[in-house]
């Protein structure tokens, strides 16, 4: 029996959740950044020298890299900041590459020149992330401190679709660039490419709360924009999901609803166990991040519990990073919530919002009512877009 791809990493994510394997693995390269969007949770200034000097060298990532991948690690996404400013950039990644790592760059396209598209094109990752900030240079001067952004991104989206790499844009959405949503969608369209939206907005990691926080969208905005997309989405996907059902036969449908109901109860089952812990997630089961200074923590939005692969080794940072994973504390209130298929709240989102991981955070709180009140207006399922919270707002 042959495996499609899209069976065979399944499988394999499955095994690695089981074995606790580190399968999948972020480097967050650089903190520093060429834009300074306002709603940042990471971002230096590009040319600060004693960021420069705390970040760890290319020697110490590839190396990471080789430890990570002994243990297991097969994809690997590359993250800042903005990756492009180092300037050994290249190098870390020409090595990584030479590792049989599925990688993924997260990028704000800016610095994408023709050579480094040209570059890139010759030894491509399996994806390329872009985040749009706006739909305009006005929006981009509003929102990232530059309006040469905009054209810039533009540019250099196209010189990598020109390379024919595999390019992914997505946008996270502030009051800043509400309004430019519809545009984004029909930037997005006129390259054939889908909108990924970031719709959690996260307070600044280094405790530094004020800015994003300031800059998000209020539960009542958040809820009524998501609101207004999936209505879009819901719409596009029936009409879609009709004119496939019109093309087939009823009885080629039915002569797969075993298989269907199988396949259904066994991935419940493993939804059940997920949610069960007290992370909903994978991070610290099968998956880590390593931040630019150098610490292994379960996702980006924390700070602890956190282990040192560097000075320690990897391994023994991953031992070390499962167990604390499973000591992290759950929140109960939260556990027992009756809102909580509408709500964001995991051990990250917690803690950033209110410091305590065992803490309800009242602006996840108000957003699970306003999504509760628009589900039940429209009757239809409400956490839409609760898989996007583990993108990061970079
Ligand atoms: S959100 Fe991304 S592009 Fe914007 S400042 Fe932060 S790292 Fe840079
Ligand atoms: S954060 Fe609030 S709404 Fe969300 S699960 Fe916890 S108590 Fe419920
Ligand atoms: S934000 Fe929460 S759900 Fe997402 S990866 Fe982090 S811990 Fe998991």
């Amino acid at each position: 029996m042959s495996l499609s791809w899209g069976q065979l990493s399944g499988q394999l994510v499955e095994n690695s959740l089981k074995k606790r394997i580190p399968f999948i693995g972020e480097f967050e390269l650089t903190p520093r950044c060429n834009l300074h969007c306002k709603m940042c949770y990471v971002c230096q200034d590009s040319s600060n020298k004693k960021i420069m000097k705390e970040e760890r060298t290319a020697k110490e990532w590839i190396r990471l890299a080789y430890e990570a991948r002994d243990a297991g690690m097969l994809f690997l996404l590359l993250t800042g900041g903005e990756v492009f400013l180092r300037t050994d950039f290249k190098n870390i990644y020409e090595e990584l590459s030479k590792m049989g790592l599925f990688i993924t760059l997260f990028t704000n396209g800016t610095m994408i020149t023709p050579e480094i598209a040209s570059w890139l094109g010759r030894i491509a990752p399996s994806q390329v992330e872009i985040t749009l900030y706006g739909a305009s240079s006005e929006t981009y001067g509003r929102v990232c401190g530059n309006p040469d952004g905009f054209l810039r991104t533009m540019r250099g989206l196209k010189l990598l679709l020109d390379q024919s790499i595999n390019v992914q844009i997505k946008t996270t959405i502030i009051k800043e660039n509400m309004e430019d949503y519809d545009r984004l969608v029909e930037i997005a369209d006129s390259f054939g490419l889908n909108l990924g939206v970031v719709n959690y907005v996260a307070p600044r990691r280094d405790g530094n709360r004020h800015s994003p926080i300031q800059e998000r969208l209020s539960p009542i905005e958040l809820a009524t924009f998501e609101e207004k997309v999936s209505m879009k989405e819901f719409t596009e996907q029936t009409n879609l999901l009709s004119d496939k059902l019109s093309e087939l036969q009823s009885d080629t449908i039915l002569s797969h609803s075993k298989d269907i109901a199988k396949y259904k109860k066994q991935q419940d089952l493993l939804i059940k166990d997920y949610y069960t812990d007290n992370f909903p997630c994978n991070s610290g089961k099968n998956s880590f991040w390593v931040t630019w200074d150098g610490k292994m923590v379960p996702c980006t939005f924390m700070d602890s519990p956190a282990t040192y692969p560097f000075e320690k080794g990897f391994q023994t940072a991953w031992e070390e990073l499962k167990k604390s994973c499973n000591l992290v504390p759950v929140c109960t209130t939260c556990q027992e919530c009756s809102l909580n298929e509408y709500c964001q709240s995991c051990p990250a989102t917690l803690r950033m919002e209110t410091g305590s991981f065992t803490e309800p955070a009242p602006y996840l709180c108000k957003l699970a009512q306003e999504r509760q009140m628009n589900a039940d207006k429209y009757m239809k399922y409400g956490g839409i877009f609760n898989e996007g919270i583990c993108e990061t707002n970079i």
